[in-house]
């Protein structure tokens, strides 16, 4: 699936419906460059979870933790991870492999950790399109799994 968006209210909007339609083990990991939208999108998932919690980049703690919804919701930031032996130690199977719902900003800093059954979100810009514009697609992370 592939969405443009002109506006951060319409990427939160997006990362609503999938946060209404999550279900139990789903893996999601976001790739984009800073500052393209994948905690706004993230905090449209929180919200579809109904997480009413304020929902902010995990970026020095790695994991946040939101009990508050539907399901379980584990939000990851990997940017400043430094090797897999980072995320053992913060317990990532636990989550990758359980019941709740995972978003993992910067997913594909940790790809050869990633369970199979993980989708991939990938935002970008396209400067000529304007600096609001973002371009969005969802797909499956192993070839062969996409949507
Ligand atoms: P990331 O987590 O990818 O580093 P953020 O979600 O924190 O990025 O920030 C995205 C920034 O881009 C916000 O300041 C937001 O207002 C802005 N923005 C502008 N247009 C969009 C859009 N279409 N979708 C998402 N964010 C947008
Ligand atoms: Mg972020």
């Amino acid at each position: 699936m592939t969405a443009e968006t002109n506006s951060p209210e319409e990427t939160f909007a997006l990362g609503r419906e999938i946060g209404k339609n999550a279900s139990p083990g789903d893996v999601y990991v976001l790739v984009g460059d800073l500052g393209v939208g994948k905690t706004v999108f993230t905090q449209g998932v929180a919200e579809g979870l109904g997480i009413e919690e304020a929902v902010c980049s995990p970026t020095f703690t790695i994991l946040q933790v939101y009990e508050g919804g539907r399901l379980p919701f584990y939000h990851f930031d990997v940017y400043r991870i430094k090797d897999a032996e980072e995320m053992e130690e913060i317990g990532y199977e636990d989550y990758f492999y359980g019941n709740g719902v995972c978003f993992v900003e910067w997913g594909d800093l940790i790809e050869e950790i990633l369970p199979e059954h993980c989708r991939k979100i990938v935002i970008c810009k396209d400067l000529g399109k304007g600096t609001d514009f973002r371009r969005i697609t969802v797909e499956g992370c192993r070839p062969g799994k996409g949507v």
